[in-house]
Parts: structure tokens; sequence; C-alpha cells
């Protein structure tokens, strides 16, 4: 039993002095250019392409990338409070969207050569052109040892033939990292190959209707015979799949974020309906019903967020986290879909209307268990892990 004799000594503090800073700058930002139009892009579908460069002059893109690439190095901690608080937008969509680029660019910056960096990251960081990845396929999105889509060496080329759907961004993207079949069957066939929509034999199908994450655009991709150079493979022909692996655990760690600032959103959206609302003459905070459905969630939040920061510190210090983040992310979408079917139910009726944050929360919140990886194959890594 530990408090009797003992000096108390600092607890670790996962944010620091300059973690705080950046947080206060991207608040303003939100506050003042993103909070005042949010409204009007999720209703429009998508949000200004001027915003990407915006963002990359005060070198939010950059953060987490290598200097020499345009970015701004720092730990788990930088990223996660750019999410923390573009989340602060109240469209998930918009996050998502923006963030097309640190699931499309990340493996480039880890395992491209020199000139696969200049021109698919460097441009990206700057602004000035859209990534996205191209994994899920009609087919099937879970099974990703099965891609279907074939590329065939001709030469110098790649010739590129299939489809992909759902791709975050693949409406205006300008290149898309994808998932290729170069090999036999199985998870040691495939490839990263970047491919410039502008390709001939590159087609964007239909902008895809949501229920949420209106603000950013998802699309279904075809290519037809698109000759794709020999010099956009990354890494190692065949070995794409442990790249896709890979690419997992940071795409898992934001969509934490993501499940974590919903459910801290809607708490507090929840709080504060509770001491202004009044049924039978009295608040809802009064209903002992509603606070310890309050207590609840609070406790929820608090409990994700910690795994979250814990797993993001371990990832940071090199410990492998793969079964951990699988948890994390099975925690913090369960965690947000309690949190927010409880706060709709505590604005009532006004918790299911379009000007209310709860309802687009509860919302945007229903992709978070199925994208990058659902929560059933959350639950196959961790069996496979434990038994
Ligand atoms: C808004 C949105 C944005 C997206 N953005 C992107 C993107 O940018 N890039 C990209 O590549 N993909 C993207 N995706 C795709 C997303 O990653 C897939 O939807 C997801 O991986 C699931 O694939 P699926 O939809 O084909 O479902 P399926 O794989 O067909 O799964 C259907 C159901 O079966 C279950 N299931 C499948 N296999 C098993 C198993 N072995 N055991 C138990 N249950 C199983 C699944 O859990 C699920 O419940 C996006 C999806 C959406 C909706």
């Amino acid at each position: 039993m530990g408090g009797f004799n003992s000096e108390p000594k600092p607890c670790q503090e996962y944010f620091s002095k300059e973690h705080n800073l950046l947080r206060k700058v991207i608040r303003e930002f939100v506050k003042k250019e993103i909070l005042p139009n949010i409204n009007e892009w999720e209703e429009a579908g998508e949000f200004p392409i001027e915003l990407y460069g915006q963002l990359a002059d005060l070198g939010f893109l950059g953060i987490g990338y290598p200097e020499e690439l345009g970015g701004i190095p720092g730990d788990n901690f930088f990223k996660i409070v750019y999410t923390e608080e573009m989340m602060r937008s109240g469209s998930a969509g918009l996050v998502a969207g923006i963030g097309s680029m640190d699931i499309a660019v990340p493996v480039i910056a880890r395992h491209g050569t020199p000139e696969q960096k200049d021109r698919f990251v460097r441009p990206v960081l700057a602004g000035e052109k859209i990534a996205a990845l191209g994994i899920t396929e009609p087919g099937g999105g879970s099974d990703v040892a099965n891609i279907r889509t074939t590329a065939v060496k001709d030469g110098n080329h790649y010739i590129v033939n299939g489809s992909k759907t759902f791709i975050t961004s693949g409406v205006r993207a300008d290149q898309l990292t994808a998932a290729v079949r170069t090999g036999g069957e199985g998870y040691d066939g495939i490839s990263f190959l970047v491919i410039e929509t502008d390709t001939p034999g590159y087609s964007v199908g239909k902008k895809l209707l949501k229920t949420g994450w209106w603000a950013s655009d998802t699309s279904e991709i075809f290519f037809d015979n698109c000759r794709v150079p020999v010099e956009n493979l990354i890494g190692e022909e065949n070995k794409g799949f442990y790249l896709i692996m890979e690419n997992f655990q940071y795409e898992r760690l934001a969509l934490c974020v993501m499940g974590n600032m919903t459910s801290q959103m809607a708490l507090e959206e929840s709080l504060r309906y509770a001491k202004e609302r009044e049924a039978f003459g009295k608040k809802l905070s009064g209903f002992q019903v509603t606070r310890h459905k309050l207590a609840k969630m609070a406790t929820l939040v608090e409990a994700s967020r910690e795994l979250t920061y814990r797993i993001a510190a371990k990832m940071d210090a090199g410990v492998d986290q793969i079964k951990e983040i699988s948890m994390a992310k099975n925690f913090a979408t369960s965690v947000s879909d309690k949190v927010t079917f409880d706060a709709v139910q505590i604005f009532g009726g006004y918790g299911f209307m379009r000007e209310y944050l709860v309802e687009r929360l509860y919302r945007d919140n229903r992709i978070l268990s199925i994208g990058g990886g659902t929560a059933e194959i959350m639950n196959e890594i961790i069996s496979k892990m434990i038994l």
C-alpha cells in the first residue's frame, strides 16, 4: 500500500511545453478559420482546396515528417495534438479528408528512394498535391492478402488493371498509393505503387454518398491498362504486405484519437445540455439517471484516452504495439459508440437535429470501428497474439 511516508513524485506527462504551444496555435486556427465555415463545408460535401495550402503554410501538414522533406519532426504526441485540435472542428470528415495524406505518404517517407520522396512526399507536405491510399477493393477490404488489382511488368512500366473503392480523397487526389498484385496469390505477391491520377486509363467513379464524414470525398477508382513507371514502386516488389501492416499501426492510432475526441466532445456537449435543459421542473442533471449516465461516459472517455496515450508513448519508445493498438482501437470505438449514443439520448429530439453537434458526432462515429481494419479484424489480430 503506497501513500505513506513517500515523497510525491511527478507523474508522467505526455505533453511538453512545445506540444501545448502547438495545441494553442491549432486551436486558434480552428476557431478562426474552420469553425465559422464547417457547417457549410459539411453540407457541400467538401472543404475548399485552399485549406491544404493554409495548413501547410503553418507547418501543420508536415508534423511528424523529416525536416529534409519540409516536415517538422516530432513524436506521436505532436500528431495527437494536431488530430485532437482539428477534431474540435466538429467534423471528422474534414480530419479524414485532410488526413488521407497521413495514410498515403508515410510509407513513401519511410521506404521510398530520395527521388520518390521528392516527387511524392514533399509536394504533399507543401499542400500542393493531394494524396490518397488505395487498398480496399469492391471485392473486400478486410482480406488484404487477397487484393486483385494487378500490375504486370512491361519493360520500364507496370500495366495496372483493376479497381479500388471507398477511397478517402479519391475524387480530388493527385496521387494514389495503391496496393497491387505484382506476384502470385496471397500476401507475398503484393506491392505498393504510387499512381499519378492523370495517368491515362485511371478514372474516378462516382463520389459516394455516406452516412457521415460528409466533408471528405470518397470514391471508387478504376485502372484500365494504366502504364505506371517502375520507378514508382515503393520498397521491394512483392513485399508490400509488410508495409501495409506497418502503415496500419499509425492509421489505427489516429483512429483511436478520433474516437476519443468524438467521445470527449459528445461528453462536453452532454454535460452542458444536462445543466441547461429542464424536464418536470428540474434540470436534466438533477435526475440521478442522467448524472450516472454522465459519470459512466466520463469514466470511459478517461480510460480510453489514457490507454491510447500509453500505447502512443510505447510506440515512440520503439516498443511493438500491434496487439495493443488493435485493443485500443476496439476500446476507443466501442466507447465512442456508447458515448455518442448516450449523448443523443440526453439531447432527446434535439439530438436528432442537424444543427446540434451530437447529431454529427453520432453519424461520423459509425465508420471508426470499420475503417482502418474492422473491430472483428482487430479481434482476429488480438486473439492470434494471445492464443
Ligand atoms: C468512409 C470510408 C473511408 C474509407 N477510406 C479508405 C481509404 O482511404 N483507403 C482504403 O483503402 N480503404 C478505405 N476505406 C475502406 C475500409 O478500410 C473498409 O471498409 C474496411 O477495411 C472493411 O472492408 P469492407 O468494407 O470491404 O468489409 P468486408 O471486408 O467485406 O467485411 C464485411 C464484414 O465482415 C467482417 N469480416 C470480414 N472478415 C472477417 C473475419 N476474418 N472474421 C470475422 N469477421 C470478418 C468484417 O469485420 C465486416 O463486419 C474506407 C471506408 C469508408 C466507409
